[in-house]
């Protein structure tokens, strides 16, 4: 008798087809019926075909949302613009535990951990409805009885949308309601490794009856539709999510048509526990900062800084927690760590930990159970006595692999922390209310959690500094960028104007 876990899953395989893009309120085949396929990161058998676009789909996509653009969402009410956003909000709950599994089946994500993602996708648009009613206002400037100089918001036109794999519903639902609820229309190109729920995506949208073109999908390659994308003419701005080296590449290929760019990039964010910091907090904080979403986390804790008084019973706990982890089925809820995400990653992330071993560290790795053979599977695993010299250390690994160092000085610490080329996220634990802002603020980084692990306030900025990004999204930062400030001034009086040549 097959158990529950089984019958889902056979059940998403039945069910799941090939995926098609979404243009124009239309699912359609690529001009040239390529396709490539999508493959499971837990058994590596193949789930399905994509849909592979190139120039000619991300043209049509661009040209149905100019056309929404200029016709009837551009004219929409606000109230009513925002009922649709609430619309597909409500979807997403409403279909809840059928995205959530899809997710994990077509990631490896556990699904306790992608039920709280879709949960936050629709979250995602309902936060911006209501931060597009409340906060999307205007500044009004006085200039005595002379002039009234007052700021709009416009919607800028096309927002093209460039996703990674890692959390795919999540994160494409962060770009995507900001850019709607705001007026733009919108071309998502998802990561080619995880198509599904952007798939799944598409038909709620079509579900909440926005009108055509207002929400385009082009699958593909990264170099061939997400590269178009970034060139097309008629686009006006790129919000790109995904590798540091990838986002340099697309502002190379954006600058000719003079796109805007926000850029969200890799990570290698450090934690640094003190020897007076609540030990038990901090060791949760860092076990789930580093090995929960497989690891596969932009603002994941991959460095440790432990101060060197506490550091063996730190690091003996750390070991209990790493061979504790339950590593298995991502489709199973007690779950806490399942496959990387595909094959190519999974032998990068063993490189790094050849690597590792190369370079001096000591290699310490939790389990996996051996049926799981098939699976693109990495233990949770810790690299002791690594040093900032080594690779390792400076770059992005993406897996659930965390270095562990110590130190002795504050000031030695920071300068530790710093010395990579990123700076998304950092953490510090200490109960030095002093030390903890002084560390905060000298740690090169877009956001920072004292005592505290990565719990997101979506009012508050997010992004990275460094190579770890370009501007701000979340709150009402992500206007700056998805919408365009008009600045009219008006002349009360009878203001003072040269008179040439009267
Ligand atoms: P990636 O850069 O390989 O791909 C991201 C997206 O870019 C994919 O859709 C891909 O098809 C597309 N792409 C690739 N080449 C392109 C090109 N030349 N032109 C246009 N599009 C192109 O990244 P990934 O491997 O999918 O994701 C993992 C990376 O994402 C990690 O570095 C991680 O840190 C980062 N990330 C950052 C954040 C953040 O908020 N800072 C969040 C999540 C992930």
């Amino acid at each position: 008798m097959p158990n529950q876990v089984e019958t889902k899953t056979k059940s998403i395989e039945k069910n799941v087809k090939d995926i098609r893009h979404y243009i124009n309120g239309q699912f359609v085949d690529s001009h040239r019926n390529e396709w490539f396929d999508n493959y499971n990161p837990f058994t590596n058998k193949k789930i399905n075909r994509v849909a592979s676009g190139d120039e000619k789909e991300i043209d049509a996509a661009v040209q149905s949302a100019r056309n929404a653009f200029r016709g009837k969402w551009g004219s929409l009410k606000l109230k009513d613009r925002l009922a649709y956003i609430y619309r597909i909000a409500d979807l997403i709950d409403e279909y809840i535990d059928e995205i959530a599994p899809l997710e994990s089946y077509d990631t490896g994500l556990p699904v306790s951990q992608t039920k709280k993602m879709v949960a936050r996708a629709a979250h995602n648009f309902r936060f911006y409805a209501e931060m597009v009613s409340s906060r999307l206002v205007g500044d009004a400037y006085q200039v005595d009885n002379e002039f009234l100089n007052y700021t709009i918001h416009k919607p800028v036109g096309i927002a093209g949308l460039i996703t990674p794999w890692n959390a795919p519903f999540m994160l494409e639902t962060w770009k995507i309601a900001p850019a709607l609820a705001t007026g733009n229309t919108v071309v998502l190109k998802p990561a080619e490794w995880s198509p599904l729920t952007a798939n799944r995506l598409a038909e709620i949208i079509d579900k909440a009856e926005l009108p055509d073109g207002v929400f385009n999908v082009v699958h593909g390659y990264g170099e061939q539709a997400g590269a178009s994308l970034v060139a097309h003419p008629d686009v006006e701005l790129i919000s790109f999510t995904g590798e540091t080296t990838t986002g340099s590449e697309i502002m190379k290929n954006g600058a000719d048509s003079l796109k805007q760019f926000s850029m969200e990039l890799g990570g290698k964010s450090p934690i640094i526990v003190f020897d007076d910091a609540d030990v038990d907090r901090a060791l949760d904080a860092c076990t789930w900062g580093i090995f929960s979403f497989n690891g596969e986390r932009c603002t994941a804790n991959s460095r440790l800084y432990i101060h060197e008084s506490i550091a063996d019973s730190f690091v003996e706990r750390l070991k209990e927690r790493v061979l504790n982890i339950v590593v298995g089925d991502p489709m199973k809820e007690e779950t806490q760590v399942g496959p990387l995400i595909h094959s190519n990653h999974y032998h990068n992330v063993k490189n790094y930990l050849k690597k590792a071993e190369e370079e001096g560290c000591e290699v310490f790795s939790g389990n996996v159970p051996t049926e799981m053979s098939s699976g693109n599977f990495i233990p949770p695993t810790i690299m002791l006595n690594a040093n900032t010299e080594m690779t390792v250390v400076q770059e992005e690994i993406f897996g659930p692999v965390l270095a562990v160092m110590t130190f002795k000085e504050e000031e030695e610490v920071i300068k530790l922390a710093n010395n990579v080329r990123y700076g998304l996220a950092g953490y510090v634990w200490t109960k030095d209310i002093q030390r903890g802002h002084r560390v905060a603020q000298a740690v090169d980084s877009g956001m920072l959690w004292v005592n505290s692990q990565n719990v997101r306030d979506l009012r508050t900025p997010f992004g990275g500094s460094k190579h770890s990004g370009i501007g701000r999204e979340g709150g009402h930062y992500a206007f700056e960028f998805y919408t365009e400030v008009q600045i009219i001034h008006v002349a009360l009086g009878d203001h003072h104007i040269p008179q040439f040549g009267k």
